[in-house]
């Protein structure tokens, strides 16, 4: 390590050519800043606060004091908001630059939403306000209630679950519930599974109670039919299929898969979390689905990352509506919005995913986006994310391995391996090699049923400019790990931290700072 630069920022060359990168005596990057942590820059011993010597200590003689000290940091404001500053400089952003993260929809919050979401008389209220008092918040919650239900060709919806993975907890809870009421919950008690879902479908699947069968997927990248139908059964609660999938396929064979699954009498789960790449042209209730989780967070451009707040209101079917949680808004004669708090009124609700009627500020910001859209522009929505995504793929395939370029168009989200690099180079490289590129990564080693898979989703908002400037680094970076460029090996270079032991991160975290 360089003493000059204790931080870990390592020059990509030791040149002194003229122009050539050398440590800088403060660790910093130009505008980048490097950054310790609160208790490395400030000393435990002082004060940031000017405080008066015997303010209040008559005051403070009379309760129990601390024997210990409080071992905060002592900073000053502007330290501390110095501090927090550039630690968000360090964070790449969907306002910074493309986000291609698959499976994850970083679509951009448009301003106009925020605006709406921030007006005092939603992000003041309160949810134990009596009703009468947050008329207009409740509103909020029908409208948007309608426009999802509208979208799914569905009969309900439930909009309390808080994100997506809490959805498909309140789907299967809504699933059990009814099987219990058939009086059949003892003897339904396995979920199929494809191999191609998110990690989140079997998780949720074994935290209800089921036993996950797991369905594996045919060369072309969608769901085995055959296996699947072969699986049916009367020990079968259901299945939980993801349309478009996590290969960024769709799922053809949806309709029919729903028909055997009734008929053997299961129910269905759509994890509609890429429901981006289709909404405005494919209501999931035509596909017979009974039950779906919206991401708001993806779909209708509500902030997310760096865990929420999110939002995942579950579409059901007419099969399954009357088991909804509580609470549940709906809609009197007049057409007036009314909040059922009472289990008494919904004798067969299955209980509460949460305390309170979901995130407001979610609903706000996402009704915002569907009214400034309107039912033609979430059409183009979908028609703009899938068009983006095939761009890619066409423009990408000649020099990625592409799995599926032969089973059709993607959806929005384009799947490619690291089948072809060099000897010792994968996927990860070409990863960290993007962040030099000023890019965040693209979703990497997901979906599992591809070797080394790269899962790249552009989204609709990203121009043709930006799209083939990461074409083109894209194209670089392909190049180098099929060649096998040492260089590539040590990226990234020009960001703050270099290669993390990610696998150590996760499995011994530090997370207290003791003083060295
Ligand atoms: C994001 C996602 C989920 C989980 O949603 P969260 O809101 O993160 O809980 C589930 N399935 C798929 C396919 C997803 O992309």
């Amino acid at each position: 390590m360089n003493d000059l630069n204790p931080s870990g920022w390592r020059p990509s060359t030791g040149s002194s050519e003229p122009g050539a990168w050398r440590p800088t005596v403060t660790g910093h990057r130009a505008l980048e800043q490097d950054e310790p942590l609160l208790f490395e820059i400030g000393s435990l011993d002082g004060c940031g606060v000017d405080f008066d010597e015997d303010d209040g200590a008559e005051m403070l003689d009379a309760l129990p004091r601390r024997t210990t000290p409080v071992a905060l940091p002592g900073l000053s404001e502007p330290e501390a908001v110095r501090h927090y500053t550039r630690l968000s400089r360090q964070n790449y952003a969907i306002d910074l630059g493309l986000f291609p993260l698959g499976s994850c929809t970083m679509k951009h919050n448009p301003r106009l939403n925020e605006k709406v979401a921030r007006m005092p008389g939603f992000a003041s209220v309160h949810p134990l306000q009596p009703q009468q008092t947050v008329e207009g918040a409740l509103e909020v919650i029908a409208q948007l209630a309608d426009w999802l239900v509208a979208l799914t060709g569905m009969a309900s919806v439930a909009m309390t679950p808080k994100a997506g993975a809490h959805g498909e907890l309140c789907g299967l809870l809504a699933i059990r519930a009814a099987l219990e009421a058939r009086g059949e919950a003892d003897a339904r008690r396995v979920i199929l599974v494809p191999e191609s879902a998110h990690g989140t479908n079997p998780a949720t699947a074994a935290f209800a109670g089921f036993t996950v069968a797991p369905i594996p997927a045919n060369p072309d990248g969608r769901i085995d039919l055959a296996a699947l139908l072969e699986r049916l059964g009367d020990d079968v609660a259901g299945v939980m299929i993801t349309n478009p999938n996590t290969c960024g396929l769709f799922e053809r064979d949806m309709k029919t898969i729903a028909d055997a699954v009734h008929a053997a009498g299961g129910y269905v789960y759509c994890d509609g979390a890429n429901f981006n790449a289709v909404v405005g042209r494919v209501r999931p209730g035509d596909l017979g689905v009974d039950a779906m989780h919206i991401n708001l967070h993806k779909t209708f451009s509500t902030p997310h990352g760096g865990g929420g707040p999110g939002a995942g209101p579950v579409v059901l079917s007419q099969a399954l509506a009357p088991f909804a949680p509580l609470p549940m808004v709906v809609r009197d004669e007049a057409g007036k919005p009314r909040l059922i708090e009472d289990p008494a009124e919904r004798t067969d609700a299955f209980g509460r995913m949460c305390a309170f009627h979901g995130q407001m500020g979610m609903f706000t910001r996402a009704l915002a986006y569907i009214l400034t859209h309107g039912a033609d522009g979430l059409r183009q929505v979908s028609g703009d994310a899938v068009l983006n995504a095939n761009y890619l793929l066409a423009s990408l395939k000649d020099v990625l391995d592409a799995p599926f370029a032969e089973s059709g168009a993607c959806m929005h989200e384009a799947l490619f391996s690291d089948a072809g690099f060099a000897e010792g180079f994968s996927t990860l490289d070409l990863a960290k090699g993007l962040i030099d590129e000023g890019f965040h990564p693209m979703t990497v080693y997901f979906p599992l049923v591809v070797h080394g898979a790269m899962l790249v989703e552009p989204t609709e908002t990203e121009s043709k400019a930006a799209l083939d400037q990461f074409i083109a680094a894209m194209r670089d970076l392909a190049r180098r790990a099929k060649d096998g460029d040492p260089a590539l090996k040590a990226a990234p270079v020009h960001a703050p931290r270099r290669r993390l032991d990610e696998t150590l991160a996760a499995r011994k975290p530090r997370l207290v700072w003791k003083e060295a």
